[in-house]
């Protein structure tokens, strides 16, 4: 089916969006993760360090990409030659905003196609703003990161 582009501040990746990204892998030919400034999100990990993070957890997935852009992500697609975009929902609470932002982008853009994945009920209460609350506070992230981002995570709270 293509290519498509799974875009999204990973601050930090967490095993909800690993999840998103292994089964979109197995649909598509080639997935680019993209991560995309949000203006909205003042980021606690470093571009370099959500890259790296993204990398090691996608090293085993042949088809996968991991990429940086500053900017709209109908750019990103266009300089890509790719027009379509994977978005994960994990309740009512997140459709109303990718709704928006999927018509805003056909709007921008009418090649653009948006494809919503289901979350995994395992990981429908996960979000980056979570792990990074719960490890503030001292609590174990454990079960809610891939294993190989672990140390780097807790590396900022220590
Ligand atoms: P977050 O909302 O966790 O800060 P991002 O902004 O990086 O994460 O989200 C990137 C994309 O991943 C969005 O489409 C978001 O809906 C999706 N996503 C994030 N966490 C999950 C999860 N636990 N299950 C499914 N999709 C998710």
């Amino acid at each position: 089916m293509g290519m498509a582009i799974y875009p999204g501040s990973f601050d930090p990746v967490t095993k909800g969006h690993l999840d998103i990204i292994e089964r979109t892998s197995k649909i598509v030919d080639e997935l680019i993760v993209a991560i995309l400034e949000n203006p909205r999100k003042k980021a606690v990990f470093t571009i370099e360090e959500r890259l790296e993070m993204l990398r090691r957890v996608t090293s085993g997935i042949e088809n996968v990409r991991i990429e940086y852009f500053q900017g709209l992500l109908i750019e990103f697609a266009k300089r890509k030659k790719v027009n379509l975009v994977v978005k994960g929902l994990r309740a009512i609470s997140d459709f109303e905003f990718e709704f928006q932002m999927a018509l805003v982008n056909r709007k921008l853009d009418p090649q653009i196609e948006t494809l919503f994945m289901v979350t995994n009920s395992k990981y429908s209460y996960l979000s980056s703003s979570i792990v990074k609350e719960v490890a503030s506070f001292g609590g174990d992230i454990r079960d809610l990161v891939p294993p190989e981002v672990y140390d780097m995570i807790m590396a900022k709270y220590s």
